[in-house]
């Protein structure tokens, strides 16, 4: 069946500038990491998609190897966007990474000139494009000089093979000096990619100032603490307390741990809304994060994730609160 777009789709989503740059963002981006590969049926995979550019997400995140296996992700994400989405190209933010490890050889990782580019073409092959928007440098290399992956960044651009460059996993350090080089190249950096969440907080600690300061946008994945800020991963542990399986670590699942989980959900609660909800508000709060990178692997958590957009800004009570429950 033809596939086609919500007319309504950029009427439930907010649009947020990344930086400054031309380019805004959805609040809520789609993560490709670990549902999209050979253990999800293309049916599955193709309806969270187009439900998900039907409710404004516009943005899907992907890396070379994204799976399973690696590289499964860009080839099933070419074959959806192939048959359904090709229409909407320029409406559409495809963004792809280059850095972990992906083929044999001293080639085949971190941040040479080598990798990237090969890794780019071969994803662009993989995913049938032309170019992507943003093309990342997955992690940090401590081998290779910056300025070499900087220059093949800025090279990549200037190819026309991705319209725009990220760095994920910087350090403040490490963005600092990256950014400068990007700068001094012609080519800003777009976004970081960082690891953010209620769960882990390490960017408020200088990455987010450098980002401010040097007009980066970001991005944060894992948000939901990879699934453990939701509803279910309350039930979860409560669960294992009563009647341990085994298939949790028994840190998982202490009395405080337990009560801290509780205390988030009961401030959610009463704002009406699921945890995974109030993760995201809290990590969109006063929009120092451009934009929350969740995962997802059905519709329906896709469609209570961006339903998140419509709850009312966290007070100052509410984000005391949070602050004393997580520092607990
Ligand atoms: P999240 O923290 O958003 O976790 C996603 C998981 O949470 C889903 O797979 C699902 O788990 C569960 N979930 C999501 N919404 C709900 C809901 N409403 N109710 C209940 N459960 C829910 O993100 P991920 O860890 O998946 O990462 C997101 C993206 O970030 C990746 O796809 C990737 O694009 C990017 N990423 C980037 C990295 C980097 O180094 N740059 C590293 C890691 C991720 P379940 O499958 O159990 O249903």
């Amino acid at each position: 069946m033809t596939y086609t777009a919500n007319s309504e789709r950029y009427n439930e989503m907010n649009y947020v500038r990344s930086g400054k740059s031309g380019i805004k963002l959805p609040q809520i981006a789609l993560g490709l990491w670990q549902n999209f590969g050979d253990n999800r049926t293309m049916d599955v995979q193709t309806e969270m998609i187009l439900r998900a550019f039907d409710l404004g997400i516009n943005h899907f995140d992907l890396a070379n190897n994204y799976g399973p296996p690696p590289g499964s992700a860009e080839e099933n994400f070419g074959v959806i966007y192939k048959k359904h989405l090709r229409p909407y190209r320029d409406e559409l933010l495809i963004s792809s990474k280059a850095g972990y490890h992906m083929w044999e050889g001293p080639y085949g990782e971190w941040g040479s000139r080598k990798n990237l580019i090969a890794s780019l073409d071969q994803s662009l092959s993989r995913m049938g494009l032309e170019y992507v928007d943003i093309f990342y440098h997955h992690r940090p290399d401590p081998e290779t000089p910056v300025e070499e992956t900087m220059a093949a960044l800025d090279h990549i651009v200037r190819q026309g093979k991705a319209l725009y460059v990220g760095l994920s996993n910087y350090n403040a350090e490490q963005t600092q000096e990256a950014v400068t080089i990007l700068r001094r190249l012609g080519t800003p950096c777009l976004v970081h990619q960082p690891n953010y969440s209620m769960l882990n907080r390490w960017i408020e600690d200088g990455l987010q100032d450098v980002l401010d300061e040097q007009g980066v946008g970001s991005i944060a994945f894992c948000p939901l603490g990879r699934g453990q800020l939701t509803n279910k991963y309350v039930e979860k542990i409560t669960a294992e307390r009563a009647n341990p399986t085994g298939n949790l670590k028994k840190e998982a699942y202490t009395d405080e741990r337990i009560a801290k989980f509780e205390a988030l959900q009961a401030v959610a609660e009463r704002r009406g809304q699921t945890i995974s909800q109030l993760a995201l508000n809290w990590i969109l709060r006063g929009n120092r994060v451009t934009s929350a990178l969740i995962g997802a692997s059905r519709v329906t958590q896709i469609e209570e994730n961006v339903a998140a957009l419509k709850a009312p800004e966290l007070t100052t009570e509410e984000l005391n609160e949070i602050d004393r429950i997580l520092d607990g």
